[in-house]
């Protein structure tokens, strides 16, 4: 298997991301035959053999990269990452209940506006005040009331992460769709934690969602089947017709992933972001949005221009040296280079050549 594909750009999007060559290699040869059964990988029947192998050795993987035991039900559901901001609500929190999120970035926040239509849904700490550019200071004591506590891992817009977790006696509920297996966590620290496959985890069109056992007898709610958990796990992931060929990208991701070891990926991880986060400290022609070393992302690296000028300028240059999905997110402007999983030492070293050629060309 190439390790790269010819003409492929430096692909920096922060989702839909960029894929290992292997896994879009090995995803591709599936959808003309699918392990010799003379089918597509489209075309196999849902309920199938095919299908549950694809599904059990997915949870495998996932419990042994999270080291957990089968006190956890592992599912893989469709609707992305606002299917789970509602569904948690619907499943955990009853109308007079109240439970705390943290607000540290536009998908934790609207992670509790969902919330808001199902019970209480109370912001434990924020740092909307300054438009998110640094994690909020976690409370030294939160109330002990909650129906649980709601935390993203990592704010993908931003680029801020928390890379150690405040500990707290309440059900702890985690978005890690931008960071999941980016580093190593404590996941038996988290009752459930999700991650939509789109960034370090394969395709858009389904979600991991890691869920205790126990939780399963919590539901605050009678819910149609497609909206509860427990329904899902009864099903083992084939309530409804799932997404077949999403989930397999997922299953080579977390070949791929088992193969590198979370250890190196982290590694490599840290790396990338160091490179990239000294240039745009040296560079003259850039800033960092996140100054707080302690608060960046490893994932998410966000970065603006001097002058508006000098934006475009660096976006054509970009495109001229095939970097692609550099732009900020629209809600933040500037650059964004996501450093995800896939993104090698190799990219981030030629971007901040293009970086430094940029500015010997422009300043
Ligand atoms: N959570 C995080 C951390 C995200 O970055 C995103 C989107 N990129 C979402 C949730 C929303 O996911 P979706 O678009 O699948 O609803």
């Amino acid at each position: 298997m190439k390790e790269s594909i010819s003409n492929h750009k430096i692909y920096l999007g922060a989702g839909p991301a960029a894929l290992p060559a292997m896994v879009l290699q090995e995803a591709s040869k599936a959808i003309i035959e699918f392990q010799n059964s003379g089918l597509s990988i489209l075309e196999i029947p849902h309920r199938g053999s095919l299908v549950q192998s694809i599904l059990d050795e997915s949870n495998i993987l996932v419990r042994e990269l999270c080291n957990l035991t089968d006190e956890y039900e592992v599912l893989w559901l469709p609707g992305g990452g606002r299917m789970q901001f509602c569904m948690i609500p619907m499943n955990f929190l009853g109308d007079d209940e109240t439970a705390g999120y943290v607000d540290s970035g536009h998908w934790a926040h609207d992670a509790m506006k969902y919330g808001s239509h199902f019970g209480n849904a109370l912001s434990i700490c924020s740092s909307k005040n300054v438009d998110y550019c640094t994690l909020p200071i976690f409370p030294t004591s939160i109330p002990n009331h909650l129906a649980y506590l709601h935390l993203t891992t990592n704010n993908t817009i931003y680029g801020t992460q928390w890379h150690t977790l405040p500990t707290h006696n309440t059900t702890l509920i985690a978005d890690m769709s931008s960071d999941i297996f980016g580093l190593p966590r404590k996941f038996s620290n988290f009752d459930i934690f999700y991650a939509v496959a789109q960034k370090n985890l394969g395709a858009a069109g389904v979600t991991l969602v890691v869920v205790k056992r126990e939780m399963l007898e919590k539901t605050k709610r009678i819910l149609p089947p497609m909206l509860c958990y427990a329904a899902h796990a009864k099903k083992q992931s084939v309530l409804n017709t799932p997404p077949v060929y999403a989930i397999y990208i997922s299953l080579l991701m977390l070949r791929w992933i088992k193969h590198k070891s979370l250890s190196v990926l982290h590694e490599e991880n840290l790396k990338k972001a160091a490179l990239l986060y000294n240039e745009i400290d040296r560079n003259n022609l850039f800033y960092p949005l996140v100054t707080n070393e302690s608060d960046r992302s490893l994932m998410n690296v966000c970065f603006r221009t001097k002058d508006d000028k000098t934006a475009i300028e660096f976006s054509d240059f970009c495109t001229h040296n095939n970097i692609a999905g550099i732009k900020g997110h629209r809600s933040v402007g500037g650059f964004r280079a996501s450093l995800y999983n896939a993104t090698t030492l190799e990219n981030v070293k030629t971007l901040v050549a293009v970086m430094q050629e940029f500015e010997r060309i422009y300043s």
